[in-house]
């Protein structure tokens, strides 16, 4: 998926979120192995998900920056923190205008922060090994962006930038059912493929994939496209990330479809294309009996 050169993005969707000076100095530094926990991955990340190390509000002291080196499609082309900026832009001029009409009419932006290690989020300290994730309790997505080398190398996914930027409209999805309620309905604890857990899941993968189709008619502030259509090789590399984590993939020979959190790699994709298909209307997986 490629971002026109001209196209102005939105630094201050944004941010980047460091631990301040002294605070877990050389925690999650070079040469810690990171283990993705599987089950996690593109999770809703829940507070009793992340560790409990941090305190929200004290404790530890972290500092935001914005991405002021991100202004251009050229800038969301050459680099990953800029590509965040830019599905920023994108995804957040989209869902203003698709929200209404899913019953939607109070959507708000979420927050979105990159970080490297370990950071403090409303639902508690975290660390790259959970993978991408949205907090509901402060309404913002965190992704460290290393994890998107694990999705190529671990996982097999091609990593390309539309791999990247599903990820980002996954969780984004994610913060929309948050907003319709429809996120806690995954707190009840049941698994496997028909479980509501796996619906908000593969909604989220739905919503990913009505974005992906309507991307190339995004405007930035002034107007101008965000996006250039996007292709037939970007939309199997998107489908690649969608199977990459799907829970049958993950478990591999001894894949038990009882546990599933997040859903078969056929049903992932197939919810993907769905959306695609037939848009954000078209992604109320809680409206048939199998998903
Ligand atoms: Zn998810």
């Amino acid at each position: 998926m490629t971002f026109n050169d001209g196209a102005r993005l939105d630094p201050s969707k944004v941010k980047r979120r460091r631990r301040a000076a002294g605070v877990g100095a050389g925690a999650g530094g070079l040469g810690v192995i990171v283990i993705f926990l599987a089950s996690q991955l593109l999770g809703v990340d829940l507070t009793g998900l992340v560790g409990g190390g941090g305190v929200p509000g004290g404790g530890t002291q972290s500092e935001d920056q914005a991405l002021e080196q991100c202004q251009t499609g050229e800038d969301a082309n050459e680099s990953v923190e800029c590509r965040m900026v830019g599905a920023a832009t994108s995804l957040d001029d989209y869902w203003a205008e698709a929200a209404p009409t899913i019953g939607l009419t109070d959507y708000v932006t979420p927050g979105f922060f990159l970080f490297s290690g370990s950071t403090d989020t409303g639902c508690g300290s975290a660390t790259s090994a959970v993978g991408p994730f949205y907090c509901p309790a402060d309404t913002s997505i965190y992704i460290d962006t290393g994890f998107y080398e694990d999705l190529r190398t671990r996982y097999g996914s091609s990593g390309g930038p539309l791999a990247q930027l599903y990820v980002v409209a996954h969780e984004w999805g994610h913060h929309i059912e948050n907003q319709l309620g429809i996120l806690e309905r995954s707190r009840d604890g049941q698994t496997g493929p028909t479980s509501a857990g796996v619906r908000v899941e593969l909604m989220a993968d739905c919503f990913a994939g009505a974005w992906t189709a309507a991307a190339s008619g995004t405007e930035d502030p002034s107007g101008r496209p965000l996006l250039e259509p996007v292709t037939d090789a970007q939309i199997r590399d998107a489908l690649s990330a969608a199977a990459a984590v799907g829970d049958d993939r993950i478990q591999g020979t001894d894949a038990n479809s009882h546990t599933w959190t997040h859903g078969s790699s056929e049903q992932r994709q197939r919810w993907f294309l769905t959306g695609y298909q037939g848009g954000a209307t078209a992604c109320d997986t809680f409206a048939v009996e199998v998903p």
